[in-house]
């Protein structure tokens, strides 16, 4: 049984890669983050005995007690991909390497004090909202285009967390709407790389290069627009060796 994601994880490279050669890209370029979340110890273990070193978790708690019982695994990193409440800030400034989900500057500011504190830094994305979507977190940049408001009240966000000790901002995250078609799929990942484009052009100092974008269902579309951090799930988990084929 260890080996049962096997599998599904070479189905999923096999994407990765066809979706990188459709787009001119090197699949290198390209981070995957096996999402572990719900996923019991065991299910860790095998997915990194098949070569797997990146995690996803989205609740603190869980977070904390599988990064403990890890600890003694080479080079594994954990992603904390969910909204983060402050007072679950601590365990995610412990155990996390890189979060991918900050929605406000609050839980920035939170996170860099906890951080600095322990003498760590971390990875961020922040998190944008381009749909327009009412329950998606993340910055309001729906109509950032048009909006100057909108590009104010992210800019501003931007250079204040940025200048937080012990945070270092690595791009953007985004998710599609729930439900939507491919071409309003591929307009949302498209909007949000044209919305980091335009952010290093305007802002100080050294531009953003990386994008958190697509899952299992859309990554494939993500990485023709330009992510290069994909958050995969069921496709590698939820595949049951036992299913009919
Ligand atoms: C659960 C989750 C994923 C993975 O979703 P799948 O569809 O199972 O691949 C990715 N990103 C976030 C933020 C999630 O909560």
């Amino acid at each position: 049984m260890t080996n049962n994601y096997e599998a599904s994880i070479s189905e999923v490279v096999q994407r990765i890669k066809a979706a990188a050669d459709k787009s001119g890209r090197s699949m290198d370029s390209v981070n995957m983050i096996a999402v572990s979340k719900t996923e019991p110890l065991e299910a860790i273990r095998a997915a990194y005995i098949c070569g797997i070193r990146n995690f996803g978790e989205n609740r603190s708690d869980e977070l904390q007690t599988k990064a403990k019982a890890f600890v003694d695994l080479e080079k594994i990193r954990w992603h904390f991909i969910g909204t983060l409440q402050s007072k679950q800030a601590q365990a995610v400034a412990e155990y996390a390497h890189t979060f991918h989900a900050v929605d406000r500057e609050k839980i920035a500011r939170v996170l860099s004090e906890h951080l600095q504190s322990i003498n760590r830094t971390m990875e961020v994305f922040i998190q944008v909202n381009v749909s327009g979507e009412v329950t998606k977190h993340g910055f309001d940049c729906s109509d950032w285009e048009n909006h100057t408001i909108q590009q104010n009240t992210l800019l501003k966000s931007i250079a204040r967390i940025e200048a937080l000790p012990s945070i270092v901002v690595q791009g953007l995250m985004t998710m599609a709407p729930l439900n939507a078609n491919a071409t309003e799929v591929r307009r949302t990942f498209y909007r949000t790389k044209a919305l980091l484009r335009w952010v290093n052009s305007v802002k100080e100092g050294r531009p953003f290069e990386r994008l958190s974008m697509g899952m299992s269902g859309d990554f494939d579309i993500a990485i023709e627009e330009g992510s290069t951090d994909i958050r995969v799930g069921s496709a590698i988990f939820k595949q049951s060796p036992l299913a009919s084929k």
